[in-house]
């Protein structure tokens, strides 16, 4: 590491993060230095989108992180894993994303489906799950909750489910569902996340109604394994980045039957997907704008104005501070949320107005201080900066998801104001 102040015993407080679990970021740190930075051109196959080039890179690198015990991280302590806090995890999504953020993205995947089974006291299944994590096959999954006529509205509790088109009839002691989804990813059939370094698919988690007119009741988490007859998706969607880590699709499902078993909760667990979901944008944010602040630190370092480094003139000496302050702030900013989240006794549950608020606050600024990050190191690298090799715009064109994804930074800043008074649209 360069710079002393980019280390991470000196970005994250002690108070959040423990003498073990530095020694964790410290790792991935190393593994972003190591791994991650030769390679992340690969990770979209280059210049010339080789699908081939970046899967293998993608399967290849997941798989390095396996081997590191990054799967296990965030199983919890009763099943056998490490139950890190959310600090922690957060911190690992920075430094992760630090590298890469569709990677960062990426690697969080497998564990959508087991938060669920955990939440619900569905110990069987969870055990089930956690089983597969801790062991050293690599997995994914993903999270469907987007649809086509419009996300946000599904995101906006202010809504309360009413706009979610995919339905779930019960019959029996099953779930029939039908319906059509969009975004979540990885998705596909079953078969083509089985490769030589990709154990399997784990399912998704998706997000349907019972009964739209129920209002908050209506919601329903179901577990909806990969390989389920009446599922089918369309090509993958091309994007303007994250091309390859995050394989978004068109789902459709058609009479999709489900066992009340893989019912896994209803509004409780959708919003707390908001906030974990808002709060990993948030540090991953920070990641990005921190690799984009230390590729600016060098390149201004050997970059000269009439004779003298370009960081050494005060008018750019003077917005690298401001960009070190902004980048410090959005940090200790998602640090103490994720504190707070684990303190629900204190602060509410993570579904709670409160909580979703608070990651909304925190993403909501994050969001905006990467993009003003990246354009003012565009600014400052000029041409060089809008170039392909020093890959600028590559962090430009993936963080953008980041602000957007779980439902954008209009929804941030409502969500922000309706733990303060109640307001809707009506
Ligand atoms: C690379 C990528 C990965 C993704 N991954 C996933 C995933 O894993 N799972 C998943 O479910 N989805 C995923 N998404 C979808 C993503 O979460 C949605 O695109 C996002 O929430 C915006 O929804 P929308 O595109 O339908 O836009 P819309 O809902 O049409 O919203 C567009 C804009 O309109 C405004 N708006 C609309 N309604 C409201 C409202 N009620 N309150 C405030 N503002 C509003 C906002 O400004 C908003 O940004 C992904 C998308 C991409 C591109």
């Amino acid at each position: 590491m360069k710079y002393n102040m980019c280390r991470p015993v000196n970005k994250y407080l002690d108070t959040f993060i423990s003498d073990e679990d530095m020694a964790m970021i410290e790792t991935i740190a190393k593994f972003v230095e190591k791994e991650v930075f030769p390679k992340r051109l690969d990770l979209e196959g280059g210049w010339h989108r080789d699908e081939k080039l970046a899967e293998g890179t993608l399967d290849d690198l997941y798989a390095k992180l396996v081997a590191l015990g990054y799967q296990k991280l965030g199983v919890p302590k009763d099943y056998g894993g490490m139950g890190i806090s959310t600090a922690l995890r957060l911190a690992l999504n920075e430094e992760l994303a630090r590298g890469d953020s569709g990677l960062s993205v990426h690697a969080g995947k497998a564990h959508a489906v087991l938060g669920p089974f955990v939440a619900t006291g569905n110990v069987k299944k969870a055990r089930e799950y956690a089983d597969k994590l801790l062991s050293n096959d690599c997995y994914t999954a993903a999270l469907m909750i987007s649809e086509p006529q419009g996300s946000v509205n599904i995101e906006d509790p202010a809504q309360k489910g009413r706009t979610i088109r995919t339905k779930a009839e019960r019959r029996g002691n099953e779930y029939v569902l039908n319906g059509h989804k969009i975004w979540g990813g990885p998705a596909g059939p079953a078969e083509i996340f089985q490769r030589e370094k990709l154990k399997g698919h784990l399912g998704y988690s998706l997000v349907a109604t019972t009964d739209p007119s129920a209002g908050d009741e209506g919601i329903a988490v179901f577990h909806v394994p990969a390989d389920s007859p009446g599922l089918s998706f369309s090509n993958y969607i091309k994007t303007m980045g994250m091309c390859f880590t995050d394989r978004n699709c068109e789902m459709w499902l058609e009479n999709v039957r489900i066992p009340e078993e893989l019912r896994t909760g209803g509004v409780e667990i959708m919003r707390s997907r908001m906030t974990t979901g808002r709060l990993g944008c948030a540090a991953r944010c920070v990641g990005v704008a921190q690799a984009g602040f230390e590729i600016a630190l060098d390149f201004m370092k050997d970059r000269e104005i009439d004779g003298k480094p370009v960081r050494e003139r005060s008018l750019f000496a003077a917005q690298l501070g401001e960009i070190a302050s902004e980048i410090e702030a959005c940090r200790a900013h998602y640090l103490y949320v994720a504190s707070m989240l684990d303190n629900p006794k204190k602060y509410g549950p993570r579904w709670s107005e409160a909580m979703i608020a608070r990651a909304s606050a925190a993403r909501l600024m994050a969001g905006r201080m990467v993009l003003s990050t990246l354009k003012k190191v565009m600014e400052f690298m000029g041409a060089y900066g809008y170039s392909f090799e020093y890959q600028i715009e590559k962090y430009y064109r993936d963080i953008i998801i980041l602000q957007q994804g779980f439902g954008g930074p209009q929804r941030d800043a409502l969500d922000a104001i309706r733990s303060y008074y109640t307001f809707d649209w009506r």
